[in-house]
């Protein structure tokens, strides 16, 4: 309704306070100029206002660093990593390498389809093809992180090469599958292989993309100089992807190695000064530190108290997929703004604030739980929504308006497994109000 206060309703419909929403937008736009090459226009005027930044005045850049530094997280500028640079010379152009890619768009979900494929591949391969298997394990990831490599010389009956290598002390299984794939090239590279018809193995879908992917991250550059190299020897070169632990020996190898390799790293430091962020991780960080911001907002708002029980943390929200008449009324019953009594003698000087059926003030409480008019109703509702409750062994302790259309069910939304029941009472509420027909 058009008093319902505005904070409460950007609660119930899970949108960032605007202002915030705007502080996100600038960061974001800055953090854009700034992962720019050093050849562009922008950054370098950017640059050379945060040199020196009493001799050009530009305020722009000024709002957009304060708004920046109120949503950033311990992230500084500094760390955001420079876009891929595209450069002709060297085959190194902009469009993706597919023809490396075999059955790469068919087999994304079918895992034991890809599976047998694999298995397949394996077994038509001669002993004049080079087969490479490839893997990144993370200790707790983020975490210790290694890659490993299990190279096949002489077909996959013959002793595989083993190579393992240490990441990073803190980083994720996806940099340490990218490493793998470059630890193996560059072994080829080393061996200075020619001629030969080359099969790597990955069992990271987004890892093999990167590789050949335009907007490439300064880790996958050198992967592809060495790729190019080997090419340039008359190698052949395909990559598949492998689906994981699915008992394909080479690997079940270079997952070992791998995490060998990731254990090595436990205990060692991270040093922060020289670690480099993608521009997408960090307004990742933003979006979710706009978000602390806005709870903390959210609970230091006097008038939020009644609210907060029902909804005690801010975040996304799905909405209901029903009828829009009936969201309508279950979200005024939320905030208090409704079509009951005790709100429109407020806004109707002619309506008293008494319940038509009893002598109490009618507020929501008033309705779903006291007034002895929808007893029958009400009774139904708390008998359907224990079952419920049981059914799907989620205890609920007393049937109140947060479990009914608060954070519980709506958090329910988000928690795998648990969706099923959130629906559940959340139909049985709807059922309750078109029961009533206290609104009809
Ligand atoms: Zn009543």
């Amino acid at each position: 309704m058009s008093s319902t206060a505005t904070d409460q309703l950007e609660v119930m419909t899970g949108t960032l306070p605007i202002s915030l929403h705007l502080k996100c937008k600038n960061a974001e736009e800055l953090i854009r100029f700034y992962s720019k090459v050093e050849e562009n226009p922008i950054k370098q005027d950017l640059q050379a206002w945060m040199t020196d930044r009493a001799k050009t005045n530009k305020c722009m850049y000024k709002h957009l660093i304060s708004h920046f530094n109120e949503v950033k997280g311990k992230t500084e500028l500094e760390h955001v990593e420079t876009d891929f640079k595209c450069s002709k010379e060297g085959g190194l152009a902009l469009c993706r390498k597919v023809s490396y890619i075999k059955n790469e768009e068919e087999n994304q979900n079918k895992k034991d389809q890809q599976v047998e494929n694999i298995t397949e591949i394996i077994s038509k391969l001669t002993d004049r093809e080079i087969s490479m298997f490839t893997d990144g394990s993370t200790l707790g990831n983020p975490g210790p992180t290694g890659t490993g490599a299990c190279i096949y010389f002489k077909g996959t009956n013959s002793d595989p090469v083993q190579l393992k290598c240490p990441v990073s002390p803190n980083s994720n299984n996806y940099v340490g599958e990218l490493n793998g794939i470059r630890l193996a090239l560059s072994f080829l590279e080393e061996k200075n292989i020619q001629q030969k018809s080359i099969h790597l193995f990955v069992d990271c879908q987004p890892a093999i993309k990167t590789i050949f992917s335009n907007t490439i991250p300064a880790l996958t550059i050198e992967t592809r100089q060495i790729l190019q190299n080997l090419e340039n020897k008359n190698n052949k070169i395909q990559i598949q992807w492998t689906p994981g632990h699915k008992n394909i020996e080479g690997n079940e190898i270079a997952d070992k190695l791998a995490k060998e390799a990731a254990s090595e790293m436990i205990g060692k430091q991270v040093e922060e000064n020289s670690r480099k962020v993608d521009k997408k991780e960090l307004t990742k960080d933003l979006r979710l530190n706009a978000g602390q911001k806005w709870q903390r907002r959210y609970e230091n708002t006097e008038g939020n108290e009644r609210f907060m029980e029902i909804f005690p943390t801010v975040q996304p929200r799905k909405l209901y997929k029903s009828e829009r008449r009936l969201e309508c009324i279950i979200n005024q019953k939320i905030t208090g703004h409704s079509h009951l009594n005790s709100h429109m003698s407020k806004i109707l000087h002619d309506v008293q604030e008494i319940c038509p059926n009893c002598d109490k003030v009618e507020t929501t409480r008033h309705f779903i739980f006291e007034c002895p008019a929808y007893a029958t109703q009400r009774n139904k509702l708390e008998r359907e929504a224990e079952e419920a409750s049981n059914r799907h062994s989620e205890p609920v302790a007393d049937i109140n308006l947060k479990v009914l259309i608060g954070n519980s069910p709506y958090q329910l939304f988000h928690v795998e497994g648990r969706r099923e029941f959130g629906t559940e009472i959340q139909k049985l509420f709807q059922q309750f109000i078109k029961d009533t027909r206290r609104f009809k």
